[in-house]
């Protein structure tokens, strides 16, 4: 039986990667997809190639948002996923000591300030049913810190503690409104692009990033939509302000043995 048919579903970032994914398969469980991103020929190709519908939303801002609620004023599933590491671009350090305070805002007015502005808009578009599934995509990053990536990192953090913060204000209102994060860890996806290059070194530098990880591979898009499904279906109900790990078993311990 498809598990989200009947649900209005909008998801951000959805052009690409986890977002793109997440939609596909909501889709093909028998929900009513508005695909959102900034890019809105890149959106509108991927919300075709589904068979969606296409929303432009830049989730850093407010005006977006308010022509979202216009638009789709009843949601049942939003799945905040947009962001950025910062080094789209090339760009400066993001290390403690030196980055600059424009590189942290930026990051953080896409991870954070998004994050936020996603959750207003599910929760105004979905207490009037007074039921819904919040999904926000944090990160592993959001878990330990990451020092030389210490925007996204600490971006990632707050929304794994906003996510709980909206949990409890939903159910402290009586909503059957849930919110819960996702964190994944080296899903393979356009964002690692930038970091992997296209260079003869490509294959190193892959087996390099996973080399901690317990499953020695990067995880796939589809992997972490299979777990966005479960938290917007109806089998997760008793489910909110939790966090799910995906990461190949990265946090699970450490490596390193007692000599
Ligand atoms: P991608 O970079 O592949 O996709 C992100 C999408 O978000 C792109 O389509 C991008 O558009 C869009 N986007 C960027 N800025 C905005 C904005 N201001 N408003 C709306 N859309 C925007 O990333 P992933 O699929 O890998 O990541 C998805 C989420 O998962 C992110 O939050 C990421 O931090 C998180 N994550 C990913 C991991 C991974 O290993 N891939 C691990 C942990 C967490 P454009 O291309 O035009 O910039």
């Amino acid at each position: 039986m498809p598990r989200m048919i009947g649900k209005i579903c909008v998801v951000t970032g959805a052009a690409r990667g986890i977002g793109l994914s997440i939609a596909a398969h909501f889709h093909d469980e028998g929900g009513s997809v508005i695909l959102t991103d900034i890019d809105r020929a890149a959106g509108a190709a991927a919300a075709r190639t589904i068979g969606c519908h296409f929303e432009p939303l830049d989730v850093r801002e407010e005006v977006d948002w308010a022509r979202l609620a216009e638009r789709i004023p009843i949601a049942d599933v939003v799945v905040n996923n947009a962001g950025i590491t910062g080094f789209e671009h090339g760009g400066g350090p993001h290390d403690p000591e030196h980055a600059s305070l424009a590189d942290w805002r930026a990051v953080h007015a896409v991870n954070l300030d998004g994050t936020f502005l996603g959750c207003r808009y599910a929760i105004g578009a979905m207490k009037q049913q007074g039921t819904g599934s919040i999904i926000n995509i944090s990160s592993r990053s959001g878990l330990v810190g990451i020092p030389l990536a210490a925007a996204y990192a600490a971006s990632k953090a707050a929304i794994r503690n906003h996510t709980k913060s909206v949990a409890l204000y939903c159910a402290q209102q009586g909503w059957r409104i849930r919110c819960n994060s996702i964190h994944p860890a080296a899903i393979l996806t356009p964002i690692w692009e930038p970091m992997l290059g296209t260079g003869p070194d490509r294959e190193d530098r892959m087996q390099a990033l996973v080399a901690d990880t317990p499953l020695k591979r990067f995880g796939q898009p589809d992997e972490v939509a299979a777990i966005a499904v479960l938290l917007a279906s109806d089998e997760a109900t008793y489910i909110t302000g939790t966090e799910l790990n995906i990461d190949g078993g990265l946090l699970a311990g450490s490596a390193a043995t007692p000599g």
